[in-house]
């Protein structure tokens, strides 16, 4: 089943979350038993992150330093594939332009439909941590909707070089990232308005927040999008905190605010056991507060926080 069928036949506020393929070197068992966490509560699907490679400098023998491009979570499409079939849950790959070719991609969906999965997530990606700022490859994209274009020509059975493919074809359901408090690049909330607005025109079947602490910013972004003309399912995405500093670094990786009520609690807590607690907490409020506007589902962003996040689950589902 396709997202965008899931999401349209849910009878209650669905469940879904996301994980990170396993570092290079680890093994997959540790991403299976925090699955094994949260099965209990029905997830409608499993996101799963994609990551660039970085570049890196090692020490030669020689006493001098070499450059070389390190994939540290490799892997996106191969824990989709293990992740659908062990569990029969649908899994959703995130698909990003950043660091990626066009030919890698078109590999990556050829892969896929291989594997049965047939739903994505697309979006730009991260910068790489050498650049001050988000480049293509060469080859690649500057934005999400060009991915989106390339997905839909191959939807429509065609490789990027106009070729028609052979291939038994099961069309891709993706959606696409929407950021409540605005993307950071956006120079004011109503440009990255317009352009969520012609990603969702160029074929997204659903959007996924960006992480909000106060969910008044994301009810003033769904209204701010229906009025724009966005009828699409708008699925809130939410973290619990379980660490002290993530009273600095998630505003700082993410471009969100934290409601004041929040920082003040948080600035209490001695450890980060405290601050887990506080977080479990705000989280659950966030979700029942959700759940109470008939949200579509809720989307959780498990890392680091699997067992919050079950118990979050525990006291809202
Ligand atoms: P875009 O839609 O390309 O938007 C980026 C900026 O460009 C915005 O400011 C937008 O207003 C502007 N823009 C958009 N379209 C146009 C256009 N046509 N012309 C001019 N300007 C335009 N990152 C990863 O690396 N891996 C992941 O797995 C990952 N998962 C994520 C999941 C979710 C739910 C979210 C919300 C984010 C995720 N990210 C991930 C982070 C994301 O890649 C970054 O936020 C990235 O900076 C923007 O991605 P995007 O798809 O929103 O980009």
């Amino acid at each position: 089943m396709t997202i965008s069928e899931i999401l349209s036949q849910r009878q209650k506020t669905g469940f879904s979350f996301e994980v990170l393929p396993p570092l290079r070197g680890s093994h997959i068992e540790k991403l299976y038993r925090n699955i094994d966490q949260l099965r209990e509560f029905d997830p409608l699907y499993i996101n799963i992150t994609s990551h660039r490679s970085e570049l890196v400098f090692q020490d030669a023998a020689d006493g001098t330093y070499r450059r070389v491009k390190v994939h540290n979570r490799p892997g996106s499409v191969a824990v989709a594939a293990a992740i659908q079939n062990k569990y029969g849950i649908p899994a959703v790959p995130h698909l990003i332009c950043s660091g990626f070719t066009r030919s890698e991609t078109e590999y990556a969906l050829i892969e896929l439909s291989f594997l049965g999965i047939n739903n994505l997530l697309i979006l730009r990606g991260d910068k790489a941590k050498h650049d001050a700022r988000y480049t293509p490859e060469p080859g690649g994209y500057a934005h999400a909707i060009e991915l989106e274009e390339q997905v839909r020509r191959f939807n429509e059975g065609y490789f990027m070089d106009d070729v028609r493919m052979e291939l038994a074809k099961t069309p891709f359901c993706y959606g696409v990232a929407g950021y409540p408090e605005k993307h950071f690049e956006a120079p004011n909330p109503e440009e990255d308005l317009r352009n969520l607005k012609l990603k969702v025109d160029a074929g997204a079947s659903y959007i996924v927040t960006q992480m909000f602490f106060d969910n008044a910013k994301y009810y003033d972004f769904v209204a701010r999008c229906r009025a724009a003309g966005i009828t699409i399912p708008i699925v809130p995405g939410i973290k619990p905190i379980v660490l002290c500093s993530q009273l600095t670094v998630l505003p700082n990786v993410f471009h969100v605010d934290m409601p004041d009520p929040l920082v003040k609690e948080l600035k209490k807590c001695k450890t980060d056991a405290e601050a887990k607690e506080v977080g479990v907490e705000w989280c659950a409020q966030q979700a029942k507060d959700l759940i109470a506007h008939g949200v579509p589902s809720i989307h959780f962003y498990s890392f680091l926080a699997t067992d919050s996040v079950r118990r979050v689950a525990q006291a809202v589902y």
